[in-house]
């Protein structure tokens, strides 16, 4: 896969600090992108910051030993935004997605390059690159420090990579698991990178609290149009009597698709007083993204979401005929 890169090089080697930043709940994708590019920059001797909207899952912690990503605290940072005279905005389809950082950034005139995979980009930018058939950000963040030299690379860059990679093809099982996907592995094995303990981090290393959650929501999910859609609901009251923080739940919709039957589950998490993040996936004969998009949200074809404010009842209310609707129109 061969994209332009050269006004970002040419953008990057002229700029005097630079900004990389990704979605609100980021994930392996977001901060893989980030901190390869981080790494990647430091070794051309070109200052940037990370700085994020929210929080980022403790699994992704391993990957950021030096603490180099922030998070934005809009009273301290935002005089100091204005330092910057270029932002990267990572793995982001929609301007919803980029949090109260996005929204401060907006009201200043930072040129700004967005590279990202989603079928859809809305981000207003001065320069992107979008290819929905790279499997994850990475990949396309990958081939940019290529284009500017393999010497670049080392371990930790390739091992930030991998992480975009093996998340967001749910370690290569997905139908984005293509051979792209393969080709960049097994180039990122030549740094030395160990698949099985990057997995390891990733996803072998859950509280206890977080998966005895995960047993009581089995318990609880409810199964519609012949078993094919299956979908539940955690309020902050399951979250907070089962001791989970937010950030543990992800990977809950991928593993109630995994039911035999269950073409697409969806999951709808209250993350604050009367806001809920509902999450699709699909096994492939339903497009999902296409609902979630109808409530202002968007996403990959079988893995998308959108975030509302309301209850959690009458979101679901509101989401669950747009799926059984969808899910009656699978051609047999
Ligand atoms: P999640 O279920 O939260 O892991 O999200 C799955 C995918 O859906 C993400 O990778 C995003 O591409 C997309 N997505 C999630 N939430 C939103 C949203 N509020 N607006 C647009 N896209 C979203
Ligand atoms: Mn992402
Ligand atoms: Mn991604």
């Amino acid at each position: 896969m061969q994209h332009n890169w050269k006004p970002i090089i040419s953008q990057l080697k002229s700029a005097g600090k630079i900004l990389l930043t990704t979605h609100v709940n980021p994930d392996g994708d977001g901060i893989g992108s980030e901190i390869a590019m981080y790494h990647f920059l430091l070794k051309m001797n070109i200052i940037s910051e990370i700085i994020n909207s929210s929080a980022f899952p403790e699994e992704y912690a391993f990957l950021d030993p030096e603490k180099v990503i922030q998070q934005y605290i809009p009273e301290r940072d935002f005089e100091r935004l204005k330092e910057f005279d270029l932002i990267f905005i990572f793995d982001v389809g929609g301007i919803t997605r980029t949090g109260i950082l996005g929204d401060d950034l907006a009201r200043l005139e930072i040129p700004s390059i967005c590279i990202d995979h989603h079928p859809e980009n809305h981000i207003v930018c001065d320069y992107k690159v979008v290819d929905d058939k790279a499997p994850s950000t990475t990949c396309l963040v990958y081939e940019l420090i290529k284009e500017i030299g393999t010497e670049y690379i080392d371990k930790q860059i390739a091992e930030a990579v991998y992480v975009g990679l093996m998340t967001d093809t749910g370690s290569f099982r997905f139908e984005n698991a293509n051979k792209y996907a393969f080709r960049v592995a097994s180039e990122l094995l030549e740094y030395d990178i160990k698949p099985n303990d990057i997995f390891k981090h990733v996803y072998e290393s859950y509280s206890r609290q977080r998966m005895a959650l995960l047993g009581t929501v089995l318990q609880t999910v409810h199964y519609e149009n012949d078993e094919k859609l299956a979908w539940f609901t955690i309020s902050r009251d399951d979250l907070k009597r089962a001791g989970v923080q937010l950030d543990e739940i992800g990977g809950y919709t991928d593993f109630i698709r995994s039911i035999k039957g269950v073409e697409v589950s969806v999951m709808f998490l209250e993350i604050d007083l009367n806001k809920i993040r509902v999450s699709f996936r699909s096994k492939g004969k339903v497009v999902v993204n296409q609902i979630a998009r109808k409530f202002g949200g968007g996403g990959h074809f079988y893995a998308a979401g959108l975030t509302v404010e309301n209850t959690l009842e009458k979101v679901t209310l509101m989401v669950l005929p747009e799926a059984r609707k969808a899910i009656e129109q699978i051609k047999q």
